[in-house]
């Protein structure tokens, strides 16, 4: 049993929260949001009325919040002041790189570890426990880390030193953003071309053209495995959220100097896209703009 300070209990803290209580743990909860409060206490947690007081007498103290700006402030305002020396922060936000470097400089600097350990899975995952953690820091937040991590997921890999988790996690949701923009066009060139989706299916899953954008998440319904194609595109992964993380990959690709024309035209379908789709469809639904 440890004593945790979880801040940030929304579509995906809620649920992490929720699975270190039922590991044993005791959760100190905080979010700006009463009724995300109140979800934390029915699940078991200590729902605080402030950050300050989830951090106080905390061994682990775990984020889960939007962005780099909202975990800059909480570190800022609540976390340097009051964790306990000796304590571990654990960053399961998607942030830039940038801040991820930065925070962990910072709490370095007050003699605290940190990790970033941003996450792969999506709400069910969250609930169900069965997250994929990619780990950035050094060897010994990643031991202190890890069996904290596995109580919330299935996988725990320790990715680098500290940012390189969310290396990871962005460099792969660049790929599957533009691998799936690249499926969607090329299954619309097919049909014009008068192939039967079916059959390229066939054939392009067993040849060099197959992509997990195509065999575990096909575009096209009643293609493929099931998929949020066969449920009009609802749930699954938003748009929204996949822009984001290519947003976020873009920026760290100016900021390093990489060359990344193929993500660059993918964040651009996808801003479009997530622009005139009123729905919050699943990443895959921008298969509808090629289909005409
Ligand atoms: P969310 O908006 O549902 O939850 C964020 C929570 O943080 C909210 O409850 C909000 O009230 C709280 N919050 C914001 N500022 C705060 C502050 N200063 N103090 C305390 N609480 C504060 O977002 P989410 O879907 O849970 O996503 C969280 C992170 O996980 C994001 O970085 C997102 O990119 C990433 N992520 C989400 C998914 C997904 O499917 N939703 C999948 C993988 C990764």
């Amino acid at each position: 049993m440890m004593r945790i300070g979880f801040i940030g209990l929304g579509n995906m803290g809620g649920g992490m929260a929720a699975n270190l209580v039922k590991a044993g743990h005791h959760v100190t909860a905080y979010d700006l949001s009463g009724e995300a409060l109140a979800k934390a206490g029915a699940a078991g947690c200590t729902p605080v009325s402030d950050a300050d007081e989830a951090v106080r007498g905390a061994e682990v103290i775990v984020t889960m919040l939007p962005a780099g700006k909202h975990v800059q402030s909480v570190y800022q305002s609540a976390v340097f002041a009051n964790a306990p020396s000796g304590s571990l922060l654990i960053d399961c936000s998607t942030i830039d790189v940038d801040t991820a470097r930065a925070v962990a400089a910072a709490a370095k600097e007050k003699g605290l570890d940190a990790v970033d350990a941003p996450v792969s899975g999506g709400i069910a995952a969250a609930n169900g426990g069965t997250l994929t953690f990619m780990v950035g820091g050094s060897d010994a937040g990643f031991t202190k880390a890890r069996p904290v991590l596995a109580d919330m997921g299935k996988a725990v890999i320790h990715a680098g030193e500290n940012g390189a988790g969310q290396v990871a996690k962005i460099c792969n949701n660049m790929l599957l953003g533009a691998t799936m923009a690249a499926t969607c066009e090329t299954f619309m060139l097919a049909q014009k071309l008068g192939l039967d989706l079916q059959k390229f299916y066939d054939i392009s899953s067993q040849a060099s053209g197959q992509s997990w954008s195509m065999t575990s998440y096909c575009p096209v319904p009643g293609v493929g495995p099931q998929s949020p194609a066969d449920n009009d595109y609802r749930g699954g992964f938003a748009a929204a959220l996949m822009l984001k993380d290519m947003r976020l990959a873009l920026e760290a690709a100016q900021s390093s100097g990489a060359q990344v024309p193929m993500g660059e035209r993918a964040e651009e379908l996808y801003s479009a896209f997530v622009e005139a789709d009123a729905q919050g469809l699943d990443f895959s639904a921008i298969i509808k703009t090629l289909n005409s």
